[in-house]
């Protein structure tokens, strides 16, 4: 059977860590009858995060995606990853979805990492519903909430709930749409519908109002209508709040509690009728022979879907596929785009994270799972072999902290490097090399908690031995003072074909990573050579004179250079650019630059002098802080080599309540050798 398209919602569930995701997630499942019990995040029960490292952290580290039926509707539910480390699985994640749910803690409101992954989300414009969720807890409260909604993240809220009971009391919502009470008393599965109670309809319908005057001002028919006639129809409401949701201009809101299963049905009402179907969402690009290409949402159009999670699982080697457009089904021989290689779709799989049911067929806007491609990783297009066409594969973000890893016993040695080539498969984020140095293995991810998972992971998965080192951030090299007019000759004849190249270069620093141009004139160097010289001169990046680090921040101008008639080749010319610019990086003054990331800590008022000074110790510097209501929240850019282990430091120091977040922050010039000693 087919799915008609616009059925289909492609779904995100965005947050900070421990606001709830998980336990909607696994709601969301019960209450759509996809599993019949209900899993505990701290039972460890979940499943989503069937990962035996997710259960015993508590944390939804790998994305998996998850579909279920809701009134028609499939949703296909991506869980995504709240933790900054992996910010790469967000990333990831955020690419093929439609839609997002963004779900806050409703005594916390919008924390660091909510506005991390909301930005992310800004970016790919991807459209938003928001969930406040924990109403049930001491001290939540959806107005204050709300309002920290509105203030940290500026969009305009339009709150389509009231609650019923405070705290402990919450038992339920008005709808305000429909002005009906939707309750879940205590035992009872399923939410029950009924009359809003007396002492609630005054600031029911004071609310309502609210509602209709908020969409009056962002919608143009909402307007009309509420001009006319001084009301705003259920039914233009909801239209109305559905543009809106699509353009971005408001955001819709929503309020219960998960853990009590109170919410969840007209959370899923509003995500079919709030938020886009593939449809709704503009044509995907693509290459094709050099040319931009658009391809439509429509299952009648060639074949293109975007790999984008491979996992080693029980049922065999998964891609995880968004397909864009066209139709696929089992058997059907496909080309994998990026590898140059046909493919054949052995097995269509509809995923309910760690268990799956066989289809036939899926069309442009679904997800599914696929097993048979073999070569196909993360970013990997996968398309009609007859209309070829690569996708935009997603932005991985760049590896800053290593750590060396080696396993006891020099007989797994092999065993290792598959298990870490597996690994870096699922997750692009992470690299393997060996230092040519010392010969050990180097493992890179995006921050010290992505390694120790990975680590874990080799350990537990592979049941390997292994020892990692310490956590090591990746340093780059810039110029601060370049030369001008570096000559150099590459020559070499000894007997047969000789090689002759001679180029003479200037370094200059630059913003940005490496440019190159080339000022040479009368076509002293052809243009072919020219290209071979800008090649070597990547080549030599790879390793700067400081400390064999990246290099970047250059601009490096090819002014002359000469040729031979018969000894000159593009392999000469690149060897020259490759010696003549690491030549040049010797003789160009230049600096170290080490990671940064941007640290938001909250902890009560009474330890922010200890936070502080900390910060300081560890070069750190405060870009901000306010104290709110016995709260401090310090924001400050620190170093990354000086964040390991402040996780630890921080509890100790503020008794256990104390909480931060960081993120990448990009580079800084790191202090000279002995400077600060
Ligand atoms: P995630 O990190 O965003 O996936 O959050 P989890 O779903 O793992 O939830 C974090 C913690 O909050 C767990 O201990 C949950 O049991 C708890 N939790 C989730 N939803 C609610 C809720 O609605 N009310 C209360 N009181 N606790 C909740």
């Amino acid at each position: 059977m087919r799915a008609s398209l616009p059925a289909v919602r492609n779904l995100g569930i965005l947050a900070h860590v421990d606001a709830g995701k998980t336990t909607i997630t696994e709601r969301i499942l019960y209450v759509t009858g996809t599993t019949y019990k209900r899993g505990e995040v701290h039972a460890g029960t979940t499943v989503t995060d069937f990962d035996p490292q997710e259960r015993a952290r508590g944390i939804t580290i790998f994305a998996a995606a998850v579909s279920c039926d809701w009134d028609g509707y499939r949703i296909n539910l991506i869980d995504t990853p709240g933790h900054v480390d992996f910010s790469g699985e967000v990333e990831r994640s955020l690419r093929v979805l439609d839609g997002a749910v963004a779900v806050f803690d409703a005594v916390a409101g919008v924390e660091p990492q909510s506005e991390a992954v909301w930005r992310q989300a800004d970016r790919h414009g991807v459209p938003r519903i928001a969930f406040v969720n924990k109403l049930d807890r001491a001290g939540a409260d959806l107005d204050t909430a709300v309002a920290s909604i509105r203030r940290r993240l500026h969009p305009v809220p339009l709150v389509v709930q009231l609650p019923i009971g405070r705290e402990s009391d919450f038992t339920g919502v008005v709808d305000l749409l429909r002005m009906r009470a939707l309750t879940w008393p205590d035992g009872c599965p399923a939410v029950r519908e009924g009359p809003v109670s007396d002492e609630l309809v005054d600031e029911a319908r004071r609310r309502r109002r609210q509602l209709e005057e908020a969409v009056a001002e962002l919608h143009p028919g909402a307007l009309e209508e509420f001009c006319a006639q001084g009301t705003v129809s259920a039914r233009t409401l909801s239209g109305a709040l559905r543009d809106v949701t699509r353009s971005g201009d408001g955001l819709v809101v929503l309020c219960g509690s998960a853990y009590k299963n109170r919410g969840i049905e007209p959370l899923l009402d509003a995500v079919t009728a709030y938020l886009p179907s593939p449809l709704d969402v503009p044509p995907v690009r693509g290459i094709q022979d050099g040319v931009a290409r658009e391809r439509p949402a429509d299952p009648a159009a060639p074949f293109a879907a975007l790999v984008f999670k491979v996992a080693a699982t029980a049922t065999g080697r998964l891609a995880y596929l968004r397909v864009y457009s066209g139709t696929v089904r089992k058997g059907t021989v496909v080309w994998d785009a990026s590898a140059g290689r046909t493919e054949r779709i052995a097995r269509l799989l509809r995923v309910q994270a760690d268990r799956h049911s066989e289809v036939d067929v899926a069309v442009a806007g679904d997800i599914v799972a696929v097993t048979g491609p073999k070569a196909a990783r993360v970013g990997t297009t996968l398309c009609d072999p007859g209309d070829p066409l690569v996708l935009e594969p997603p932005t991985a973000a760049d590896p800053v902290v290593s750590v060396a890893v080696e396993t006891r016993r020099s007989a797994d040695t092999g065993r290792l490097a598959a298990a870490l080539a597996s690994l870096t498969e699922e997750d692009p984020s992470l690299v393997v090399r060996s230092d040519p140095e010392t010969g050990q293995t180097v493992l890179s991810g995006l921050g010290e908690l992505h390694l120790e998972v990975a680590v874990e992971k080799i350990r537990r998965a592979w049941n390997l031995e292994v020892a990692a080192g310490r956590p090591e951030v990746a340093y780059r090299e810039t110029v601060v003072r370049g030369v001008t007019g570096l000559m150099y000759r590459h020559v070499k004849q000894d007997g047969g074909a000789g090689q002759f190249a001679h180029v003479v270069l200037d370094v200059e620093p630059a913003d940005g990573g490496f440019l190159f141009r080339s000022a040479v004139v009368g076509g002293r160097v052809p243009r072919e050579y020219i290209r071979a010289v800008e090649a070597g001169c990547r080549d030599a990046l790879a390793e700067g004179p400081l400390g064999g680090h990246p290099v970047t921040g250059l601009r490096v101008t090819l002014t002359d250079g000469a040729t031979h008639q018969k000894d000159s080749s593009e392999m000469a010319f690149r060897t020259a650019g490759r010696l003549g610019l690491r030549e040049a990086l010797r003789a160009s003054e230049m600096r170290l630059l080490e990671p940064v990331a941007e640290v938001a800590v909250t902890v009560a008022e009474d330890a922010v002098g200890a936070v502080l000074g900390d910060l300081a110790a560890r070069r750190g510097h405060v870009v901000d802080s306010a104290v709110r209501a016995g709260t401090a929240n310090v924001t400050a850019t620190v170093p990354l080599a000086e964040l390991f282990g402040y996780a630890s430091r921080l509890r100790s120091r503020t008794q256990g309540r104390g909480v931060f977040t960081a993120r990448p922050a990009g580079y800084a010039l790191a202090p000279e050798a002995g400077a600060g000693d």
